[in-house]
């Protein structure tokens, strides 16, 4: 299975990623996350990703290319990938298609979840992760049950507010979502590849709807 999840900020992606994953052995290959840790290792590479990062814009596409073009060639891609929030735009979905005819590797699909905006912005402005285990829970929704630590971690972790999910970035976000990223549903369409699933709905009947279309 080597699939792509798109979809706008607070969709579910990484949520229903890292389950299927689980379940099918493969990596969940996050460019968001490899970002943030570029990010936390305080690296020259990481540096320049945070302000990009924290005004809700992408990253260059050459960048983030280079680091999925790294990750791809990681002994656990050979069995099949998720990829979670990548490609965002168009030339990063063509450089894809090469990385991947290279390798000998298309994908298998490409699954979209909807969202509306108004669901994005109550999901991501009450959204909380942990910074060591990467659980993510939410203030109103799933609300961690011993405050703000994690308690997956035995309440080891502080949960932190990610600094995208404050509200004057969210809004960025989704506009750099449908100006640069909502293109590649055409994209993907127009290859026969796409598939759609009702993001809105609750995790458990995602993730039915998702087994239905990646079994
Ligand atoms: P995410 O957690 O997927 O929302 O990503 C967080 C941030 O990382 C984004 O707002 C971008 O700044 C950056 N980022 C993640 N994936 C990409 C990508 N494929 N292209 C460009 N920037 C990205």
């Amino acid at each position: 299975m080597r699939v792509v999840f798109l979809g706008p900020p607070g969709a579910g992606k990484g949520t229903q990623a890292k389950k299927l994953a689980a379940r099918e052995n493969i990596p969940q290959i996050s460019t968001g996350d490899i970002i943030r840790d570029a990010i936390r290792s305080g690296s020259d590479l990481g540096r320049e990703f945070k302000g990009y990062s924290e005004r809700g814009e992408l990253v260059p596409d050459e960048l983030v290319v280079r680091l999925v073009a790294t990750r791809l060639d990681a002994p656990d891609c050979s069995h099949g990938f998720i990829l979670d929030g990548f490609p965002r735009t168009v030339p990063q979905a063509k450089a894809l298609e090469q990385l991947l005819d290279e390798r000998r590797q298309p994908l298998t699909g490409v699954v979209v979840f909807d969202v509306p905006d108004t669901e994005v912005v109550a999901r991501l402005s009450g959204r909380r992760s942990c910074t060591k285990c990467g659980r993510i829970y939410h203030v109103v929704f799933d609300p961690p049950s011993s405050g703000s630590l994690c308690p997956s971690t035995g309440g080891a972790c502080e949960l932190m507010h990610r600094a995208d999910d404050k509200p004057e970035v969210i809004s960025e976000r989704l506009r750099v979502y449908r100006e640069q990223t909502a293109p590649l549903i055409a994209f993907y369409q127009a290859q026969g590849k796409l598939s759609q699933i009702d993001g809105s709905k609750s995790q458990s009947e995602v993730e039915s709807a998702l087994g239905r279309i990646v079994a």
